[in-house]
């Protein structure tokens, strides 16, 4: 527990940052949750911090147990490293088409990668072998992100409180929030809490226009954002509790990711160029001076092998074209060191 402890410092609590933008010479900001800046890179650290956490509680998880886990990539790293930090060898199931930077980073952290191709079932097939795998080995832990509870209750429990009390501090109430799907934890838990705290506030789900899964049920066409529109609607993902999707080009979330990077120094991945763009779509529905909060939820240093390096076309329609970084400002962390956020709103 002492080391858990530990990690915490290092996961969460990250700065809220205000972008300012002009989209066709209008004046505008959207407020993005600095979710790159975790210990490894990525928001599933808190996922993966806080499934650990509850596990070693109830006992499902013992010491020195193996951690097996289904993932497209960021989760996979999560739990690699705090695994290792903890003492747990771990072993992750992925498809074999994900970025060579995902793959040997999960090495580089003592894990063992299985790839799963496309021929024994990709993402789907990938859940099937990790379950098979712990019934045969005993002693392991599947933490299940696409049907664990603990995944939602990580971002009702920090991510959204957070992002509250960053603006409650400037006395800004936020109106919509918008997140891109991958097991749904990250839109469901955010959603939920502000919702409760801002009655009204909008919660829509992003997926790729390229691949609309979650407006079709199934799995449709191929797109290039990483961690988002896996082949099926997670079970934690609740629709219904939902307002509309939002749907996003995976070319115009890589311009928009470059651009964030190249004019404001901001190095994320290809999914928060795409929140951002879902952001900035809210905005031309809802009104320009609407509080959108989005998250950006990984950085760029696993898609330099990926299209996010190169030049790409711009296709009518696109909205990156249409926007002008022209600065941002960041809001700090909550407070300094182990604070209830629920308890405290003083920003020190
Ligand atoms: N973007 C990236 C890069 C991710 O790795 C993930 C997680 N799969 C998401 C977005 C979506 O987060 P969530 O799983 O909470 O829906």
């Amino acid at each position: 527990m002492q080391r858990i402890d530990a990690i915490k410092s290092l996961v969460g609590n990250t700065p809220l940052l205000v972008i300012e933008y002009e989209y066709k010479s209008k004046k505008r900001l959207i407020y993005a949750k600095a979710e790159h800046l975790n210990m490894t890179g990525s928001i599933k650290d808190r996922m993966a911090l806080h499934i650990m956490g509850k596990a070693y509680a109830s006992g499902a998880l013992r010491p020195g147990a193996k951690i097996i886990e289904a993932t497209s990539g960021n989760t996979g790293i999560s739990f690699s490293a705090i695994g290792a930090a903890l003492g747990h060898p771990v072993t992750i199931f992925m498809p074999d088409w994900m970025s060579e930077e995902r793959k040997n980073l999960i090495r580089a952290l003592g894990a063992s990668v299985e790839l799963v191709s496309k021929d024994q079932g990709g993402f789907v097939g990938s859940i099937q072998l990790a379950e098979d795998l712990a019934t045969s080995e005993g002693n392991a832990f599947l933490p299940r992100q696409f049907s664990n509870d603990a995944n939602v209750e990580a971002h009702f429990q920090t991510t959204g409180p957070e992002i509250f009390w960053q603006l409650s501090r400037h006395f800004i109430t936020p109106q919509a929030f918008v997140a891109g799907v991958g097991t749904g934890g990250t839109v469901m838990g955010v959603g939920a809490f502000l919702k409760q705290v801002c009655p009204g506030l909008k919660v829509h789900p992003l997926e790729p226009a390229n691949s609309p899964t979650l407006t079709t049920g199934h799995k449709v066409g191929k797109h290039r954002i990483q961690g988002i529109s896996d082949e099926f609607i997670p079970p934690i993902v609740v629709l219904s509790e939902l307002d509309h999707v939002v749907s996003v080009d995976d070319g115009d979330a890589i311009i928009m990711a470059q651009k964030l990077a190249q004019r404001l120094g901001l190095g994320v991945g290809i999914s928060s160029g795409a929140n951002f763009l879902g952001a900035v779509q809210l905005q031309n529905e809802l009104g320009d001076d609407t509080v959108l909060v989005t998250i950006f939820p990984d950085d760029n240093k696993k898609y330099l092998s990926t299209d996010l390096i190169r030049q790409e076309t711009v296709q009518n329609g696109f909205l990156s074209t249409e926007v002008k970084l022209t600065g941002f400002k960041a809001i700090s962390r909550v407070c300094n060191t182990g604070c209830d956020l629920g308890l405290r709103n003083d920003g020190r």
